[in-house]
């Protein structure tokens, strides 16, 4: 097969959150783009991710994140803009599915002085109110009086249809690629190169101005195919491994974080309806991360402890439960913690891109293209053959609806 050779200004590699908001920043600043992905649209991360649009008050909580806190404050009402197509805003997101305009907080195991500690602090007092019980969501009207229930004006989107809408952007400029076949190199002008097959095997060359890794996980081996054939140092990352659980019933919705007496909730429950009308409950928080060693039965049954412990109040036993693993991928930081921002590297012309959160998308997507703007990055129309043989990804599924995933 002839190989099919085309330049852009940028090739960004990675449809997931990042790799499509910049992708369709990029194109609305007026620089030609191409898109490649290895799987579905949003696969990885971004379709397994929570949905949640934070803007800190999670980390307020632990009461000693301040500066992530303060860095993700602003966050919710970009997306805000873009959900509501506010004039002026980076991206028209009309079209995502806000699940629920704000969350809750509320704590289990008479660790009320918690959040009452934390309440005096000053992102609290100003983002979370305490509600009464008239005003509290349906799943946790039955609590006692004693369990602090709080609004939290942090948005939850449906990632799906958030993929979609992001994709709209860039319908035509995304390619379905055979990750396994991907050389990335720098050309004798200093451009990326990337050479790679099709899925039906037929040979791509691409070069342009800046390649932008918005890969996730998957850019570790790129990373590392890339770092023997050029002169400077590749940016690194991390993996912080979770083990999610998914419960399907008759439940209430619900979109809230369960604090305790640790630093990260103990619970963090998102939920979306199957066209059935049974809820499916996406469960995160602490016991994901600290059911990373236990294996999938014993992980559901930590899943059904500690819901019957912070929901006492709600009949829990008739559900139906599965799992899964999910390795958050972020950029490298000295003791493997959570990174407080977006973590952008450059390497020649290449830049590496890991967001952190779903919510900092939109920071990522302005720096890339602060970088190009500073390095004078020019804009030029494609050159070369047309990729329209190459095949479109289409949206990758919600985890519960994964064909083949079991339930017990
Ligand atoms: C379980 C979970 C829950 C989360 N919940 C939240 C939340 O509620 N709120 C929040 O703000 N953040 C949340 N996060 C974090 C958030 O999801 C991530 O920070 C964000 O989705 C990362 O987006 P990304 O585009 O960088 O990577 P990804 O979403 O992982 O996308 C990477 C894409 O690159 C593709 N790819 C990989 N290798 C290649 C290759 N070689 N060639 C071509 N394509 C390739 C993949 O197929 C994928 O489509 C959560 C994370 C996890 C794991």
């Amino acid at each position: 097969m002839p190989t099919l050779r085309a330049r852009f200004d940028v090739v960004v590699i990675g449809a997931g959150v990042a790799g499509l908001w910049t992708a369709a920043r990029l194109r609305a600043q007026g620089w030609s783009v191409a898109l490649l992905e290895a799987r579905a649209l949003g696969s990885g991360q971004t379709i397994a991710s929570q949905g949640i649009i934070h803007g800190g008050v999670k980390y307020a909580l632990t009461g000693k994140a301040g500066r992530a806190s303060a860095m993700i404050a602003p966050m919710p009402e970009v997306w805000r803009a873009c959900l509501e197509n506010r004039p002026g805003c980076e991206i028209d997101l009309s079209a995502a599915k806000v699940l629920s305009e704000h969350q809750w907080i509320w704590t289990a195991g008479g660790v009320g002085a918690r959040l009452a500690g934390a309440a005096a602090s000053k992102v609290i007092r100003a983002r979370a109110e305490r509600v009464d019980a008239d005003d509290r969501p349906a799943a946790l009207r039955a609590a006692p009086r004693s369990v602090g229930v709080h609004r939290v004006p942090e948005p939850v989107l449906d990632p799906a249809t958030l993929v979609e809408a992001l994709s709209r952007h860039v319908g035509e400029h995304v390619f379905l690629i055979d990750e396994s076949t991907l050389e990335p190199g720098i050309g004798d002008g200093g451009e990326a190169v990337i050479e790679v097959k099709d899925t039906a095997g037929a040979p791509v060359e691409l070069r342009a101005s800046r390649c932008v890794l918005c890969a996730g996980a998957g850019a570790e081996a790129v990373l590392a195919r890339l770092a023997g054939r050029i002169e400077h140092q590749t940016p690194t990352m991390q993996r912080r491994p979770l083990h999610m659980l998914l419960a399907r019933g008759d439940l209430p919705d619900l979109w809230a974080h369960c604090v305790g007496m640790s630093a990260v909730p103990r619970l963090t429950i998102t939920s979306q309806r199957e066209p059935d009308g049974r809820a499916v409950w996406y469960i995160g928080g602490g016991v994901a991360e600290t059911g990373v060693e236990r294996d999938e039965q014993a992980q559901i049954e930590a899943g059904r402890a500690a819901l019957r412990d912070a929901l006492p109040w709600l009949d829990t036993s008739r559900l139906e439960w599965s799992a899964l693993r999910i390795d958050r991928a972020e950029g490298r930081t000295p003791d493997g913690s959570r990174p407080d921002e977006p973590v952008v590297g450059d390497a020649g012309a290449f830049i590496a891109c890991w967001p952190t959160k779903l919510a900092f998308a939109p920071a990522v997507a302005r720096e890339v293209a602060a970088r190009l703007e500073h390095d004078n990055v020019p804009r030029r129309a494609h050159e070369g053959d047309a990729l329209d043989a190459l095949q479109r990804p289409g949206v990758a599924p919600l985890p519960w609806r994964e064909a083949g995933r079991t339930w017990r």
